[in-house]
Formats: C-alpha cells, sequence, structure tokens
C-alpha cells in the first residue's frame, strides 16, 4: 500500500536521538532551545515555543489570549477537529466561517459579512483561526485587516505549512497574526514523532506561553508575587499544562530542519508533476494563488464524474492509501449536540463530498506516482 504521506527518516536523524540517549538529558536539556532557535530563524520571528504536539500549542495559544468562558472563537469547517477544541477546552464558545470553493481555506469575504452581523447582534469573535489548509496559506493580509478593524486575535493553524511562503515571508512570521502554531506529527512536513510549536513577535506572549507549558510555574523573580525565598525557589502564578517536548524530539525535529528546503522541493516537484499527468481527467486539481508557495502537505482531488466513495474504495483496493481531509468538524457529533447541522456550511460541505487526497511525501518516487496516477485512470473509466 503506497500510503497518503509518510514521515521520511535518515540515518543523520537516528544519531542525533541516539546521542541525546546518551546525553545527561532526556527532557529540559539543551535540545529543546536550539530546535526553537532554528525554527524562529527559519520563520523570522522573535520566539519559538515547543511544546508536545500542536494541538497543545492550540491550547496554549487560546489560554495566552485569555479565551474564556463567554468567549467566541472561529475557524475553517475545512479543518482537523483540534482547530476547534482550542475554544471548547477554554470553556469557550466555537463557531465556523465557511470555505473559498477554491482554495479549501476560510473564505475572507464571508469573514467579512459574518463579522458585520456579529457586530449588529453584539457578538463579536475573540480569536479566529486561520487554518492554512493543504499548506497554502489563507489570504492574511485580508484576515489581518479585518482583525484590525473588529478587533479579535488571529492564531494560524499551520500544521500543514511549515516551509510554506505568503508574500515574500515565511509562514510563521506572524505579519499579520499574534502566533502562528505548527505540527510535527509523522503525516506531517517535519517530524518529530508527537509534536508542536508556537511562533511569535510577541515578548509578553512568549513568556506566557513558556510558563503555560509547564504548569503555570516560572524560577523568574521577576514573574513571582514576592520575593524568591531562596535560590531553589520557584512559584506557581497561574494554571499551566506538562506540554513539554522532550529532548529526544526536539534532536530529531533539529535533524529534520536541516532537510525541509529539500522536502518542499520535492512535494513542489510531484505537485506539479501530478497537476501535468491528470490534466485530461474528470478531476478538479488544486489551485495556486497568486504570491504564495504551498508547502503541499496534500495534493487534493475533487472527483466530478465518478462518485467519490467508489473512487475511493478503487483506489483502496489498487494499494492506493488515498485519504479524505476532511469531514467538515460541524458534522461530528460533538459538534452536532452543540446545535450545528448539515447545510450550515455548504461550500465545506460540497468539497467534503468529493475530496480525495492523493498520496504525496518527500519520500514518493516518480514510479510510485506514476502508479498511483495510473490506479487513478482506471478507477476513473
Ligand atoms: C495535525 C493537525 C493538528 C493537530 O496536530 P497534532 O500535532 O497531532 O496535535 C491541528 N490542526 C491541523 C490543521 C492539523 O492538520
Amino acid at each position: 500500500m503506497i500510503p497518503y504521506g509518510r514521515q521520511s527518516i535518515s540515518a543523520e536523524d537516528i544519531a542525533a536521538v541516539d546521542a541525546v540517549l546518551r546525553s545527561d538529558f532526556l527532557t529540559q536539556g539543551p535540545a529543546v532551545p536550539a530546535f526553537e532557535s532554528v525554527l524562529a530563524s527559519y520563520c523570522g520571528a522573535r520566539h519559538a515555543v515547543a511544546v508536545n504536539s500542536a494541538t497543545s500549542a492550540l491550547h496554549m495559544a487560546c489560554l495566552a489570549l485569555d479565551l474564556g468562558p463567554g468567549d467566541l472563537l472561529w475557524t475553517s469547517p475545512n479543518t482537523f477537529v483540534a482547530s476547534a477544541n482550542c475554544a471548547l477546552y477554554c470553556g469557550a464558545d466555537v463557531d465556523f466561517v465557511d470555505v473559498d470553493p477554491r482554495s479549501y481555506n476560510l473564505c475572507p469575504q464571508r469573514l467579512a459579512e459574518k463579522l458585520e452581523r456579529a457586530k449588529a447582534r453584539g457578538r463579536l469573535p475573540k480569536v479566529v483561526v486561520a487554518v492554512h489548509f493543504s499548506g497554502q496559506s489563507c489570504d492574511m493580509s485580508a484576515i489581518g485587516e479585518l482583525s484590525r478593524r473588529y478587533g479579535f486575535a488571529v492564531i494560524e493553524d499551520a500544521s500543514h505549512a511549515i516551509g510554506a511562503r505568503y508574500g515574500d515571508a515565511p509562514v510563521g512570521n506572524c505579519g499579520h497574526s499574534r502566533m502562528t502554531v505548527f505540527s510535527f506529527h509523522p503525516v506531517k512536513i517535519v517530524t518529530t514523532a508527537e509534536g508542536g510549536l508556537i511562533t511569535t513577535q510577541d515578548d509578553a506572549l512568549a513568556q506566557r506561553l513558556q510558563r503555560l507549558r509547564s504548569h503555570g510555574i516560572t524560577r523568574d523573580p521577576a514573574q513571582m508575587e514576592d520575593a524568591p525565598e531562596g535560590p531553589w525557589y520557584y512559584q506557581q502564578v497561574e494554571l499551566g499544562y506538562n506540554y513539554r517536548m522532550t529532548d529526544m524530539q526536539a534532536a530529531l525535529g533539529s535533524s529534520q530542519m536541516t532537510r525541509l528546503d529539500a522536502f518542499i522541493a520535492r512535494r513542489r516537484a510531484l505537485a506539479a508533476r501530478y497537476d501535468r499527468l491528470l490534466a485530461d481527467l474528470p478531476l478538479v486539481l488544486p489551485a495556486q494563488a497568486n504570491g504564495q508557495e504551498s508547502a503541499w502537505h496534500l495534493y487534493v482531488v475533487q472527483s466530478t464524474a465518478v462518485p467519490r466513495a467508489s473512487l475511493f474504495e478503487r483506489l483502496r483496493a489498487a494499494g492506493i492509501g488515498v485519504n479524505v481531509h476532511y469531514i467538515p468538524v460541524h458534522l461530528q457529533p460533538h459538534y452536532r449536540r452543540l446545535g450545528f447541522k448539515p447545510g450550515d456550511f455548504p461550500q465545506a460541505e460540497a468539497y467534503y463530498s468529493r475530496a480525495v487526497s492523493l498520496p504525496m511525501y518527500a519520500g514518493l518516487s516518480d514510479e510510485q506516482q506514476d502508479h498511483v496516477v495510473t490506479a487513478l485512470r482506471d478507477a476513473l473509466r
């Protein structure tokens, strides 16, 4: 079976993890800050805070913005459930903004219209999570402008988009947002097994995130409520969590980062080959927005002639591990119980009904990709 995504682990990656295992620190040693500085400099961000998953990162980003009961977070329905669950963890409410039918990202036009209605009703969102679906950035200058007009904070969920560019900046630069979240799950572009990270340009947010990932504890006298009682002293100044990344994960991440540009180049080449090889088939192929470079986490086609379910089953039977991204979050039972229903976000639902994610990862060979294309041709006959 050719999977839809797969990690790429080199001998250097294994040696980097092995070296940590032989060292004094398995966690809270030097590898985490080293990984953070690699990410900060890659993204051109003042700060990077590594954690144990993107799910934790999203939760902490919401906490750092003081999202709580009575507040509202909006995101795209075309995402992994974690982009919305972070609000529920904080006791806040969730709503969604439908997607653009070309990029499958949160639609800035619909966002503007929904904000106008929300303002009239007196219930504006405190946070909007902009998900860079498939590795292509959202229209961040439009979303950033709306955030200034309506006073909400933007968190970028760049779980798909490390190595992507928006305009002349790397995603993670936070030019139009307060924080950007990355995931290092093995199906993503760079892996630490489990892992996540937040970039920000804001010193106060970075300090808060560092505290929240470790129980809300600080050893910095400037953050304490009283003078330290001695050199052993620490204070828990708020309720935090154990969301720390290990040194083994961070060492793997730093080693992976040395190949990020090669990973992206290979993904881009595979996307261009798919574009060429699939052009004559009854499929909607991914559209690239101007001035953007996708990280190509996913290559999604929409089936216009053959029902998606039968296309999916034929491809799986042919040994092609296709997948579907995403079942709209508002249709999950947990969200239906909150009042959402079919028809609420028609663009995301129409897209979902036709979408299939084809195999896309740096280790996919041309021959394997040709095999995927042949199977797809047969399945569409
Ligand atoms: C994978 C993913 C997450 C969650 O990442 P974890 O590191 O597995 O917690 C969140 N949002 C999106 C869009 C994702 O694809």
